[in-house]
């Protein structure tokens, strides 16, 4: 029998780096071209459907049938003429992906069975119904009217992958609750819009509009497709659910921005050259920390589009692996014992006019105006600091976050000395002093330093989960394989809704004879002295931080199933619906997913991890086993008794080792099982995922412990399957 592992550690080791070459010498010369952008519209569509569009679009309305009929017909042609000979509606459900349902163009010309033409109406542009049954709906939809629609979401481009015109839309239920991301996505950012420009106007009256930006950086593992393919836990779960530590891993630090490895490489310029070609701005490329680990980021951009422009990316890239001889892993955490992927999110905010929201300003009015949004948001954080969490928490995110590496599972915010000490500075300014302010010279005595406190802006805390990061913050606890839609409907939400309660309360002090500027300083310095717990500077990984934050209340619960309950808390639900982001049937069914999704994964682990001992395993120890037990009964025929028994002693150790260790397993195997079972039989979506949490999950570390040390004993030929050092370097 070949031992497969050895197979595809040979031929891994053969492969070379794939030729791979630009489509046009200058990037600028390509970018773009397979997304129907607005300077595809101006070839395609008449001067006055891109502005019925465009004003469509900046309103948020609906399109009208002669209006979607135009762009229809635009885009058809301008699709045909790159080959597409399909149309798809492209949506976000509430799995870790993104849906598709491809239909061709073509159409009878006439009576049935006469020749065929290419048809793309508006209608169909506007809106389609995909038999989408069977996409979670935490029982929005009962089965038998189990339709959903589909709705263009004009704010978002199409493009075309492969053969296929691709239009993003929004994904609903017929009685109009969202059933994906995009949709509540797109309420939270019209939320954000409305509330950040009421507070923008005291400072600047000729705003009307501001946008929320977002720039993600995608962390991911390479690993070389055929050792994958005897995995069968990452094919099947896209992490190791055993596998003993490498000799050598992450201690060196020795490939956190080292250079490229050469096939690596090749598929970083490879889909680079995808995404140009998508519009995304793809601008940074490096190695991460773990071996066999690796990032990329865009230039930031606004938040509906950069987070398409993710998910396609991450379709792009595991596409483009297998060209590579690579699989792509988007899993949080792949491998025991070194870092997992995230995606932090970098967020911000800025107005019509080019001001960044959370950018320090060369003007004291802009200094009040960055400080107000600073502050916003730590409020914003403080009160819903498990809220947002909610939003990012998965069985898989679970295994990264407090995992002493990238954020704990506690959400704090760090602002760094500068932003500290100006805060600090407004806060023991008091009250008289600050309401005595009255020419604004004064003000900016306090305030107006900070241009300058920011030039050396460099102190960056790692463990910290929500980092100042000098113009933004950088929300990093988001896991790398989420849909970042998650927790931007979370934090615009309740950044939104907190401007508006700031708005309320210096509206209230300035009807009672305060001056605008003064109200706004007076509320800052009340929100600077109540959100205090929620600011966090020290190491993120500590023990005290975790006692620390307990008294401080803040969220520490660590159970997933638990931590999603934030979501439907009867503040949550109210904040929610204040900002018309989500009911309360939404938010209880989307949590229904969420446990369901939860129970899923982990009940697929279970049965892979089972699978992977009973028949990978055991019998392989058993061999080995076997194998001792042969040289030690030969030893007894050569040797005299007491010879042979000196001689076998080490032997006979291991033999007994591998029958204590392999009975272990079997019974924790049987015991995990029957856990299962019992959990099965639970009704409640919630109940099980907390059974499932409680008491299948524990099983895991305890058989995965034994199953490291057979890897330890056992014959290195005979193990079956690839170890981690040859998954962390061969490339
Ligand atoms: P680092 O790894 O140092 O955090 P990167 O350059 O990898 O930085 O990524 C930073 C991300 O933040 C990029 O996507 C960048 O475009 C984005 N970014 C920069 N400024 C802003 C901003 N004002 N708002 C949102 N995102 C921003
Ligand atoms: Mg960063």
């Amino acid at each position: 029998m070949s031992n497969l592992r050895f197979k595809a550690v040979e031929e891994a080791y053969k492969k070379k780096a794939a030729a791979v070459s630009a489509p046009a010498a200058l990037t600028s010369d390509y970018y773009g071209r397979y997304v129907f952008n607005r300077e595809q519209m101006t070839k395609y569509l008449s001067k006055a459907t891109i502005k019925a569009l465009a004003t469509a679009i900046e309103k948020g309305d609906t399109l009208d049938l002669e209006l979607a009929n135009q762009v229809a017909a635009g885009m058809k042609t301008w699709a045909l003429e790159r080959g597409a000979t399909h149309y798809t509606h492209w949506f976000q459900p509430l799995t870790d992906t993104t849906a598709e349902k491809h239909d061709s163009f073509i159409e009878y010309g006439g009576e049935p069975g006469s020749p065929v033409i290419e048809e793309f109406s508006g209608k169909l542009l506007v809106q389609a119904e995909p038999d989408a049954s069977s996409f979670p709906s935490g029982g929005i939809r009962s089965t038998f009217e189990a339709r959903g629609y589909t709705a263009w979401d004009p704010s978002s481009p199409a493009f075309i992958v492969d053969d296929t015109l691709c239009i993003p839309t929004i994904f609903i239920s017929y009685t109009g609750e969202a059933l994906d991301y995009k949709a509540p996505l797109l309420k939270a950012l019209k939320a954000i819009d409305k509330a950040a420009v009421d507070v923008v106007n005291y400072f600047d009256k000729s705003v009307k509009k501001v946008y929320s930006y977002l720039g993600w950086e995608q962390e991911y593992f390479l690993i070389d497709d055929g050792l994958y393919a005897t995995r069968p836990d990452l094919m099947l779960t896209g992490r190791t659910l055993i596998g003993h530590d490498s000799a050598k891993d992450q201690q060196l630090e020795d490939h956190y921005f080292g250079s490229i490895p050469t096939r690596v490489q090749a598929y970083m310029k490879d889909i680079e050259f995808e995404g140009y070609k998508y519009g995304i701005p793809i601008k940074t490329r490096h190695n991460e920390v773990a071996p066999n680990q690796f990032e990329l980021a865009p230039i930031f951009g606004e938040t509906n589009l950069s987070i398409d422009q993710n998910l396609l990316i991450m379709s792009i890239m595991k596409k483009v692996a297998r060209r590579h001889g690579f699989r792509l892993l988007l899993h949080e955490k792949p491998f025991a014992g070194i870092n997992g992927s995230g995606k932090h999110n970098n967020w911000s905010l800025g107005t019509d006019n080019g001001i960044g929201l959370l950018t320090p300003g060369k003007t004291p009015e802009e200094n009040l105006l960055f400080i107000t949004f600073v502050v916003n948001t730590l409020v914003a954080i403080w009160k819903n600091n498990a809220l947002l969490k909610a939003s990012i928490m998965t069985a898989q995110n679970a295994h990264r976050l407090g995992a002493n590496e990238a954020p704990p599972a506690i959400v704090s915010v760090f602002l760094g000395e500068q932003l500290t000490e100006v805060l600090d500075k407004i806060e023991k300014s008091d009250k008289t002093e600050a309401i005595e302010i009255d020419d604004k010279k004064k003000l900016s005595l306090e305030i107006g330093s900070i241009p300058n406190m920011f030039l050396d802006n460099t102190d960056r805390n790692r463990t910290s989960p929500f980092a100042f990061t000098g113009n933004r913050f950088e929300f990093r606890a988001v896991g790398s394989s989420a849909n970042c839609g998650s927790g931007m409907i979370t934090l615009n939400s309740i950044v939104a809704a907190q401007l508006i309660e700031f708005k309320e309360t210096v509206d209230a002090k300035i009807k009672k004879g305060a001056k605008e500027e003064d109200a706004i300083f007076e509320v800052l310095k009340d929100y600077i002295k109540k959100s205090k717990p929620i600011r966090f500077e020290g190491n993120g990984y500590s023990e005290e931080w975790k006692k620390e934050a307990a008294k401080r209340k803040l969220d520490c619960e660590t159970s997933v199933p638990l931590i999603i309950d934030a979501n439907t808390t009867e503040e949550a639900i109210k904040l929610f619906e204040s900002v018309g982001v989500l009911t309360k049937t939404e938010l209880e069914s989307r949590n229904e997913v969420k446990w369901e999704i939860y129970t899923k994964k982990i009940q697929i682990e279970a049965r892979v991890l089972g699978d992977l001992v009973l028949n990978h395993i055991i019998p392989v120890a058993t061999k080995y086993q076997s194998a001792l037990l042969d040289n030690v009964y030969k030893l007894y025929q050569v040797y005299a008794k007491e010879k042979a028994s000196e001689l076998g002693a080490l032997d006979k150790g291991i033999i007994e080792e591998i029958s204590e260790r392999i009975a272990v397993i079997k019974h924790r195997v049987e015991d995990m099982i029957e856990a299962r079972k019992v959990a099965n039989k639970i009704e409640s979506e919630r109940e099980k995922a907390i059974a499932y949490h409680d008491k299948v999950l524990p099983f895991f570390d305890e058989i995965r412990y034994q199953v490291d040390k057979l890897e330890l004993i056992v014959d290195d030929e005979l193990w079956p399957l690839p170890k981690y050092r040859e998954l962390l370097f061969l490339r």
